[in-house]
């Protein structure tokens, strides 16, 4: 086993893994930029190590500084947590290049599924459909126009090394895609350094249904059921339960047990999360993610595993200390993401936290690094904090996130617990009828 870790983030996931760390009896090492100086995360790690000032360009993003900071701590393994460098192919073969294990699948793996147009041609390959759209990238706004044609409006164009909901842009007629097409591309190259884009099928009301999957890199997978991510707003997630409400086990089994073997075949060591569009009974893969994802807490209480202590088993060659016969959901488990936002502009409310309590009692995590007196900065992205609730049924679970945010308090910033009042008490919500447009159009339609 490892004797000790660099945790190359910040905020909530970087105290979730150095959590994981310290009960497996490793050291725990804590990088950190100059506004980070009286973070929780550097605080609560054995060690921590100044990785340069404030824009994450110059630290948290910094293959060379963090790399330095492993080499000065002389640290065996790095966990990249999720944004970052977590899914960065250089930097994961840098790290296999310096004798430094990389928490996560090798460097060709991260580079292979970051690339999204070969990640749907290597599932394909694995009997795993993708949404219909372009074969590969397509390279003009005539091509564009062409596929476009062929396929059906609307369509969306995508940027092939997208993330965070960057780089897409729909068109819903003939008349809409040579802005869409030119557009896509110019926020892909500046957003990723990449300009390919990719068209597929615009699709009406799916939901976004993932699949966790780890495999041990030595030919086994194992599936971790399903998180419906549907709540999004400009493509992005806020709300996260797993199980799905519109998936029942016949189809858990089934998406999950082919996403299991499809890591298997490809010797995938790491967690991963394989994402669907599900429409009418039919999952279209959409992208893989080759690391820990924001939302795995709702997986961990419906399954009872510690997902980032298998990432690190597996990394160090332990193999998995699960065996899918035994694995088997319990209840029901909702995340919704606190954000230093304020609610419905969503602009970033960076600030000092006058006061901090959250909520507790069973069934009830926090995953949060913010303390009464501590100053967000302005330089990173507004998740502050993560309500986790687990409970026998979903309804219950609804009941029991209300009471939790009803107790949490971060006073002094505005954040967007209100917006996940309104949900839970909600009809829709409440019986679980929603896709991936449905909160965009509740937010036009709804007074704050
Ligand atoms: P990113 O890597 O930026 O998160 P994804 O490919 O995972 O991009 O897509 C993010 C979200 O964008 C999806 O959950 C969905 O809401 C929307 N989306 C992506 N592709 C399509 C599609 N073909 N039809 C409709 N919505 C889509």
């Amino acid at each position: 086993m490892f004797s000790k870790i660099l945790v190359a983030n910040r905020g909530e996931i970087a105290l979730r893994i150095i959590r994981a760390c310290k009960e497996m009896g490793i050291g725990a090492v804590a990088v950190h930029s100059t506004a980070d100086a009286n973070a929780m995360h550097v605080r609560m790690a054995d060690e921590a190590i100044c990785i340069g000032p404030p824009p994450s360009a110059d630290s948290y993003l910094s293959q060379s500084a963090v790399m330095s900071a492993c080499i000065v701590t002389k640290s065996d393994a790095v966990h990249p947590g999720y944004g970052f460098l977590s899914e960065n192919p250089s930097f994961a073969q840098m790290l296999e290049d310096h004798g430094v294990n990389f928490i996560g699948p090798s460097a060709e793996h991260v580079r292979r599924m970051g690339d999204k147009i070969e990640a749907k041609r290597v599932m394909q390959s694995l009997n795993i459909a993708g949404v219909p759209g372009s074969d590969g990238p397509v390279e003009s706004s005539d091509d564009a126009q062409r596929i476009a044609n062929d396929i059906g409006f609307p369509v969306i164009i995508k940027a092939s090394g997208g993330g965070g909901g960057r780089g897409m842009r729909i068109a819903t007629g003939r008349d809409q895609v040579e802005g869409a097409f030119t557009e896509a591309r110019s926020e892909a190259l500046a957003a990723f350094g990449n300009d390919e884009v990719y068209i597929e099928k615009y699709l009406d009301r799916p939901r976004h249904i993932e699949v966790q999957v780890i495999g041990d890199g030595k030919g086994n997978g194992i599936h971790l059921g399903e998180r419906d991510c549907s709540l999004q707003r400009r493509h992005q997630k806020i709300l996260e339960e797993a199980p799905g409400p519109a998936i029942d086990p016949t189809l858990r089994a089934r998406i999950g047990i082919q996403c299991a073997e499809a890591v298997a075949k490809m010797g995938y060591a790491g967690a991963g999360t394989v994402e669907f569009l599900y429409a009418d009974g039919a999952f279209y893969f959409i992208e893989m993610n080759t690391r820990l994802q924001v939302e795995h807490p709702v997986t961990e209480a419906v399954y009872g595993v510690d997902i980032v202590r298998e990432q690190i088993r597996v990394a160090a060659g332990q193999g998995l200390s699960i065996q899918q016969d035994h694995l088997n959901t319990r209840g029901h488990a909702i995340e919704a993401r606190i954000n230093a936002e304020t609610v419905p502009e969503f602009r970033p409310s960076p600030g000092q936290v006058t006061t901090f309590h959250a909520p507790g009692g069973p069934g009830v995590r926090m995953d949060t690094a913010v303390y009464t007196g501590y100053e967000i900065p302005p330089w990173y992205d507004s998740l502050v904090g993560k309500v986790i609730v687990h409970s026998e049924d979903r309804a219950s679970a609804l009941a029991k996130l209300s009471q939790a945010l009803d107790e949490l308090i971060i006073d002094g910033i505005e954040h967007n617990a209100p917006l996940f009042q309104k949900l839970c008490a909600n009809k829709d919500i409440q019986d679980g009828n929603y896709h991936i447009h449905w909160l965009e159009s509740w937010l036009n339609e709804t007074s704050w």
